[in-house]
């Protein structure tokens, strides 16, 4: 007999546990308040905060955690792998570190800045092409969170130009002709930190080849062996073979699995809680971590 009441919570049986969502700290359109209110409106249990380069959302997202949702604080690391040319991008999912980390906190700040250099050459490259963007707007519009080229795509649907976030993102768009590297954290760098402030990586969509180029499983055996603690296998940007093949890399090398949703609110499709992590790895994050504790209940 088979019930969907009888998996155990070992298995994440009736624990929703979902570890990467954005809000306005950065390119999500949920603030930090809407976005844990959502959550448990969304039925999960554990929610994750975990905006591109910052902490700028915790306090917001603690103060009104709602009853009934724990939050883990953390962050989405904008990483780069050198040991390749041209060299990949990649993100690095942070959780529970301490924020005031003194070297760990000076690198988000420097790729923040980076992230504002950056996104206003991509406005210069649209302009002299004759597209009537503007920087002071796409920064105002952004107000104060990371900004990121979703920004960039609300400019660009404003104009006009683009209907949809996803079409901003074409090559034609912001996926190439406009696209520009940012000056990203090194990998083994970030890792090394992450843990350093007590904190545990987790490498964000591994296999999400429609974005751009992936790096290699011997980068993901390395950076095991430097300290990553998992892998995100669940992710609308893996094909479901690609979860497989994360997944067995990830048993091959000790590490943990998550699944996320990696919500961004109205810039993206993907509903909070579509994808989600089992209550062991959950724990293991936990257990792993010396940074920052997971806030609980409220109530
Ligand atoms: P950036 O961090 O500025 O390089 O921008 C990357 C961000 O753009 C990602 O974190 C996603 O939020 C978003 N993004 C990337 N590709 C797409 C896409 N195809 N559709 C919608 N959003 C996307
Ligand atoms: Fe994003
Ligand atoms: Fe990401
Ligand atoms: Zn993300």
């Amino acid at each position: 007999m088979t019930s969907r009441q009888s998996g155990s919570a070992e298995h994440g049986g009736g624990v929703r546990i979902d570890l990467h969502a954005h809000s306005t700290a950065s390119d999500g359109t949920y603030s930090p308040e809407q976005l844990v209110r959502s959550a448990r409106e969304a039925g999960l249990d554990v929610l994750a905060i975990t905006d591109h380069d910052t902490t700028g959302g915790w306090e917001r997202a603690a103060a009104a955690r709602p009853p009934g949702l724990t939050l883990v604080r953390g962050a989405e690391l904008s990483c780069r792998w050198y040991g390749t040319e041209p060299s990949i991008p990649l993100h690095l999912l942070g959780y529970l570190f301490d924020p005031a980390a003194p070297e760990l906190a000076a690198e988000l700040t420097r790729v923040r800045a980076a992230r504002e250099v950056r996104g206003e050459r991509i406005v210069e490259l649209l302009r002299a092409d004759g597209v009537d963007v503007d920087w002071a707007e796409i920064r105002a519009a952004a107000a104060g969170g990371t900004v990121g080229r979703p920004h960039i795509a609300q400019a660009l649907i404003r104009a006009g130009l683009v209907a949809t976030t996803a079409e901003a993102f074409t090559p034609r768009w912001l996926g190439e002709r406009y696209r520009l590297p940012k000056d990203d954290i090194d990998v083994f760098r970030a890792v090394r930190l992450v843990r350093q402030a007590g904190g545990v990586p987790v490498m964000a969509h591994p296999r999400a080849s429609r974005r751009g180029r992936i790096v290699p499983d011997s980068l993901i055996v390395e950076l095991a062996a430097a300290g990553l603690a998992g892998l995100e296998a669940d992710h609308e940007d893996h094909f479901p073979a690609e979860r497989e093949h994360v997944r067995a890399l990830a048993g091959e090398l000790g590490l943990l699995v998550t699944g996320s949703s990696d919500f961004h609110g109205a810039h993206k499709t993907v509903r909070l809680g579509a994808y989600t992590t089992g209550v062991e790895a959950y724990r293991r994050i936990v257990a792993a971590s010396s940074g920052v504790g997971v806030l609980t209940d409220p109530a």
